[in-house]
């Protein structure tokens, strides 16, 4: 679990300088080019910062369970079935939260949920015309 633990701390000390990063250059295009930007193109882009931003802080909050499980031993364990995840995955994905069988699973029944939902769409539209 050591490996692990230190991939997950490597991936959260990364997430956390690119924010910082970010942050940092934004700071530095508000006052350099200032008005100069067209707003609209500003107002596009702190829309993508912010949706980028919540990506790495989910993310960040991902690494923070799986370290406080690592800590009180609860890491590594399947959500769905309770079965120990094979170190092979968690090496792979230190974030995964449920094993690989029951992943397919999950994948499986979303593809069918999809192609459900789509299959009602398209003969609602249908039954409309
Ligand atoms: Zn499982």
């Amino acid at each position: 679990m050591k490996e692990i633990k230190r991939l997950l701390l490597k991936e959260k000390a990364a997430i956390l300088s690119e924010i910082q990063e970010k942050t940092e250059t934004n700071g530095v295009n508000k006052t350099e080019i200032g008005d100069a930007i067209d707003s609209s193109v500003e107002e596009q882009e702190r829309e993508l910062d912010l949706l980028l931003q919540d990506r790495e802080q989910s993310r960040l909050e991902g690494i923070e369970i799986a370290l406080k499980r690592i800590e009180s031993d609860d890491f590594g364990y399947c959500d769905e079935c309770g079965e120990e995840i094979s170190k092979k995955r968690l090496l792979a994905f230190p974030l995964a939260r449920t094993c690989i069988n029951c992943q397919s699973n999950i994948e499986r029944s979303r593809l069918a949920q999809n192609a459900f939902s789509r299959a009602g769409y398209s003969s609602q539209i249908l039954g409309e015309e």
